[in-house]
């Protein structure tokens, strides 16, 4: 993967790079924000590695820029443990996962070669459809009625494990180890964040939602009742 690390210390950046130098990842480090993003917009990295705190622009206005431009850059934020706030920031802003300092290296690569493996996709041209909401999965494109969702990678694997079994339940635990590859320990405070973020950008503005909360179950994406779904029009 081409990663860019984002990251003002310079012995842990050193650090993290040649561990995954090491992994054979294509690695480049940037100190400062404003100096990050520009970077992030040129080289277009497959991720990100971004640190909350630092000089010139501070991590989550460098992520807040880049996903108002329409940059779908897989991106882990840095953060420390008393910045428990910051990190639910941070996924709200459009984050994909998280790294606690201080960390493993090994524990590091893991995480970041997790959320950098793409989901295996199908055929040429899946599609997945649940009433007026469309998946192209291989050109992973999003649309409601016949309108564009511009989703985070995280966001579209999230959608797409609950759209391929429309009505099934899945619970927080189920796509935390579906989508990010944890167990169960992991915070599944992350799952509710970014289902709210995807029913923001999937049912806001429209009548009737399609992700539903099965209290103390989980989540599902279905068609309301009398509408037609999963295939039919
Ligand atoms: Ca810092």
């Amino acid at each position: 993967m081409r990663i860019l690390i984002i990251e003002d210390e310079p012995q842990l950046a050193r650090h993290v790079s040649s561990a995954l130098v090491r992994h054979g990842h294509e690695v480049s480090v940037v100190n400062d924000g404003v100096a990050g993003l520009a970077a992030a917009q040129e080289r277009r990295p497959d991720l990100l590695l971004l640190d909350l705190n630092l000089p010139g622009m501070e991590g989550l206005a460098v992520l807040g820029r880049l996903r108002d431009a329409g940059v779908q850059v897989r991106v882990m934020i840095l953060t420390a443990r008393a910045e428990v706030e910051h990190r639910i920031k941070g996924l709200k802003a459009g984050a994909d996962d998280y790294l606690t300092k201080p960390f493993a290296m090994e524990e590091m690569v893991a995480r970041v070669e997790a959320l950098g493996r793409r989901r295996a996709t199908s055929a040429p041209g899946d599609h997945l459809e649940v009433a007026d909401l469309q998946m192209d999965v291989r050109r992973r494109r999003v649309a409601r009625g016949g309108k564009s969702i511009s989703l985070s990678p995280r966001e579209f694997e999230v959608l797409q494990t609950l759209m391929e079994e429309p009505g099934r339940v899945f619970s927080r635990t189920e796509l935390c180890e579906r989508v990010w590859h944890r167990d169960h320990e992991y915070d599944t405070r992350t799952v509710e964040i970014f289902i709210a973020r995807l029913r923001k950008k999937v049912d806001s503005g429209f009548e009737l939602p399609l992700i539903h909360t099965e209290r103390s179950l989980g989540y599902t994406v279905r068609a309301p009742e009398g509408v037609a779904g999963e295939g039919r029009s």
